[in-house]
């Protein structure tokens, strides 16, 4: 049968003419853009000392930035601000897509907050976001508390040429955030073990979110990465699915003991909790903040820090010295043809990489 509503005489739903597109804008806005004064490097340092929030997210851009002028201001400020840095706890978080990061980490978040005062970053690592141009990972949609929360600071992941320009930049911003105030970091990541291990490079706790079920605690697949872990959580223990975790977590624990002793003295424990149901929340952050009085203790703390940060020495000078080579317009120019060479069979790959290096090298003279 027609519904009545499409009969004509039915006058409920009256559908009036909307407006069309309106022909002028402010014609003051028009002629005047909204001129920013050019900020200087010390108006970013005073800005961000000063906590303020929208600065700060605009000196993370400008380290973000790829632009030859905004790298030497952005080194500037990051000089500036590292006296005031340092002062924080670092925590890495990380897990499989879907391991219920985001979930987590906005009741993390509120958790820490609530318990330990402060204020809290949100940084993430994304290996991806060179790709997709963009990052899921430290989304304020995905964190939907933290997000409002006026102690919090969330920042997606940067997109830089590489997973080790992307994970400097996120180093970088750490510094940035530590001289606002932010004296609770998270660093979220993701992947298969590069950016893991980017991320442990820069943190104090490495956290591992997993779940029951997936195989990796019988057949050691992230080897490497629960390696590194100071703790690992099995989340989503909830339902049906709580004896599924508590066996995983047995399991987690027996593969630990066959690990060899880590260099903090402290052996990594294995819980079960749930992050949307906030379950076990507690217990996680008891025992983090267990760790840290134990390492600081026994002065792990500060010899961790002390080797990170030689540690990014080094990666900064294999990275600008990269670039600096595959940016050079002659090295660029000549790559092809050596490539080819290669690629025929002319040149074996050897010499062809050395003929590339010698020039090179003779430019620098
Ligand atoms: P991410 O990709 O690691 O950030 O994971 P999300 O936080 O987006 O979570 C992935 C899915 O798992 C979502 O549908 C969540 O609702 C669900 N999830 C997250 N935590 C829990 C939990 O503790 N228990 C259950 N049952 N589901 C959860």
């Amino acid at each position: 049968m027609e519904h009545p509503e499409n009969d004509e005489a039915y006058k409920g739903l009256a559908v009036n003419k909307g407006v069309g597109p309106v022909t002028t804008i402010n014609p003051y806005l028009q002629r005047k853009r909204f001129a920013r004064r050019k900020m200087s490097a010390a108006d970013y340092v005073e800005g961000i000392l000063k906590g303020d929030t929208s600065i700060l997210g605009q000196a993370v851009t400008l380290v973000e930035s790829t632009h030859p002028d905004h790298h030497a201001m952005a080194q500037e400020v990051i000089e500036k601000c590292l006296p005031y840095s340092g002062n924080s706890v670092r925590i890495g978080i990380s897990g499989v897509p879907g391991a219920g990061k985001s979930t987590s980490i906005d009741e993390f978040g509120i958790h820490v907050l609530k318990e330990h005062g402060g204020k809290l970053a949100v940084l993430a690592i994304d290996p991806s976001s060179e790709r997709s141009k963009g990052s899921i990972l430290g989304d304020k949609t995905r964190m939907e508390k933290l997000s409002v929360h006026p102690d919090s600071f969330i920042r997606p992941s940067p997109s830089a040429g590489s997973l080790g320009g992307v994970a400097r930049k996120t180093r970088e911003t750490i510094v940035l955030c530590e001289a606002a105030g932010y004296d609770k970091i998270f660093v979220e990541t993701v992947g298969v073990g590069q950016s893991e291990t980017a991320c442990h490079s820069m943190v104090d706790f490495f956290l591992l979110i997993q779940l029951a079920g997936t195989g990796d605690e019988l057949q050691g697949i992230k080897r490497g990465i629960m390696e590194m872990a100071d703790g690992i959580v099995i989340n989503k223990c909830d339902g049906n699915n709580v004896e599924k975790c508590q066996m995983a977590a047995t399991s987690f624990r027996n593969a630990l003991h066959f690990f060899p002793k880590p260099e903090s003295g402290w052996l990594p424990k294995v819980l079960t909790y749930s992050g949307f149901y906030g379950l076990g929340i507690k217990e996680i952050w008891d025992m983090v903040y267990e760790y840290f009085a134990f390492v600081k203790d026994n002065g792990y703390f500060a010899y961790r820090r002390n080797e990170q940060a030689k540690y990014w020495m080094y990666e900064t000078i294999n990275e600008q010295l990269r670039q600096s080579f595959y940016e050079n317009p002659t090295i660029v120019e000549r790559m092809t043809a050596e490539e080819r060479g290669v690629l025929d069979g002319k040149k074996t790959s050897f010499v062809a990489a050395k003929e590339l290096l010698d020039t090179y090298f003779a430019l620098l003279h």
